[in-house]
């Protein structure tokens, strides 16, 4: 299929020598993408002069807004001493002090930080630890991982593996490797499963996954908190380790700093998987946050067959790590959470509008993370594409999950904002029944 000619010449550009990711370049051009120029607060401005409110946080990474003063300022600090310094083997200050400030705020016990640069390297990195760790511990047989149905943990091999599949990504089912898959948040009862499954399991299980709170990549299916409890005390009686995927929930999405603290003071992941709000929005970083017990089982001789051979080129980039300290720091200054829970609230209440509305089947929301599922009459064909085409025409950047259309407004947005994202999407909703009705 020829792509058209577009007529933005920044697209024709773009087209020419951008692959984008999970996007048919053969229509790209004819999907009217906005080419972002510059960015200012929760706004970005395209190469037209054009504004959006950026109802996507960047694709669920930016935190407090774009070109903050503050955290600016960090990288500027930071320039002028180091951009980057390897991991491997050596030290490096900005990430000493980043990984001090998050070793505090984790819901893991005597934990130690691995970083990474991506989301899936983070579960990679999980995955792999956990693995070893049996190994480690004489325990080969625990091989296994369990997993849920919907779930997503990134696009690397072994994270696509965990990944319930869906996106496209079925031709690379031949290169995933078997997990155990009890059903996902979409189920009811996938709790009473999947504890079920540990107890059956236990003796050749290495780990279970989950995103705690919100199957964020799936659609925005929601859990109950004391669900994840229940799991994670399953876990723990039966000594499977217990990996909470929060690089979507994370840095207060859901109105607490991870997802993971709604289940309980007694929810304690044995790995944490952080990535995109990490830096703020800033620059590529993320963390496995390993529990000391876990740690512990990899300490013995130097150059020894327990030592985690595993590194990535920019993990722990200092650049990264002084935003990301920065930008935790803002988030207590700020009292960021209480303004999360307001907001979200007063989001909760709008959004009951939307649930009523001919044309959308439910409203999922946690904190700030929110699915509106919409209900296309039979026949009608992209509906979550174009009704997010509409609200970008009306100035809000929004992209669709399918037929969900997603909301994840950066977590400092106002009641007003908010109001203006939901009177667009009603707008676009309205617009797109009425095309369909003629
Ligand atoms: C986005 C996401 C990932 C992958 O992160 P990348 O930075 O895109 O590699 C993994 N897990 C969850 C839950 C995510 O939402």
């Amino acid at each position: 299929m020829a792509a058209p000619t577009p007529s933005d010449p920044w697209v024709a550009r773009d087209a020419a020598v951008v692959w984008h990711g999970f996007t048919q370049m053969a229509t790209y051009a004819g999907n009217v993408p906005v080419t972002v120029a510059s960015a200012e607060g929760r706004e970005v401005v395209d190469v037209h002069g054009n504004r959006y409110f950026d109802a996507i946080s960047s694709l669920w990474v930016t935190t407090l807004g774009h070109r903050l003063p503050e955290l600016d300022a960090a990288v500027i600090d930071q320039l002028g001493r180091v951009a980057h310094a390897t991991l491997l083997g050596n030290g490096s200050v900005s990430v000493i002090e980043f990984a001090e400030a998050l070793c505090a705020v984790v819901p893991v016990d005597a934990p130690h930080v691995l970083f990474g640069s991506d989301g899936a390297v983070a579960v990679e990195q999980a995955l792999k630890v956990a693995f070893q760790y049996w190994v480690n511990r004489g325990e080969p047989r625990r091989h296994r991982f369990l997993a849920l149905d919907g779930a997503y943990h990134g696009d690397t091999v072994g994270a696509l593996s965990l990944g319930a599949g869906g996106f496209g990504t079925t031709v690379f089912d031949p290169l995933r490797f078997p997990v155990l898959r009890t059903p996902g948040y979409a189920s009811a009862d996938w709790a009473a499963t999947a504890v079920a499954a540990v107890e059956d399991h236990a003796d050749t299980l290495a780990a279970v996954v989950i995103e705690p709170l919100v199957q964020g990549a799936s659609g925005m299916l929601v859990a109950e908190a004391t669900d994840l409890t229940r799991l994670g005390e399953a876990c723990r009686a039966h000594g499977v380790l217990l990996i909470c995927d929060e690089v979507a929930t994370g840095f207060g999405r859901t109105g607490r700093l991870f997802a993971s603290e709604w289940a309980g003071p007694g929810f304690r992941p044995d790995l944490l998987c952080l990535g995109k709000g990490i830096s703020g929005g800033y620059l590529p970083l993320s963390a496995t946050v390993v529990a000391g017990s876990v740690y512990e089982a990899f300490l013995g001789e130097d150059l020894g067959d327990r030592t985690f051979y595993h590194g990535h080129s920019y993990g722990g980039n200092a650049l990264a790590c002084a935003v990301a300290l920065r930008h935790l720091q803002l988030l207590e200054e700020w009292d960021v959470l209480a303004h999360v829970r307001a907001v979200a609230d007063h989001l909760g209440g709008r959004l009951a509008e939307v649930a009523a509305l001919e044309g959308v089947a439910e409203v999922r929301r946690r904190g700030l993370m929110v699915g509106v599922e919409l209900d296309p009459p039979p026949g009608a064909s992209r509906w979550g594409r174009r009704v997010c085409a509409g609200a970008v025409r009306r100035g809000v950047l929004l992209r669709p999950l399918g037929d969900v259309v997603v909301l994840m407004p950066p977590l400092t947005s106002t009641a007003d904002e908010l109001d203006r994202v939901v009177d667009v999407l009603v707008a676009a909703i309205a617009e797109v029944r009425a095309e369909d009705a003629r």
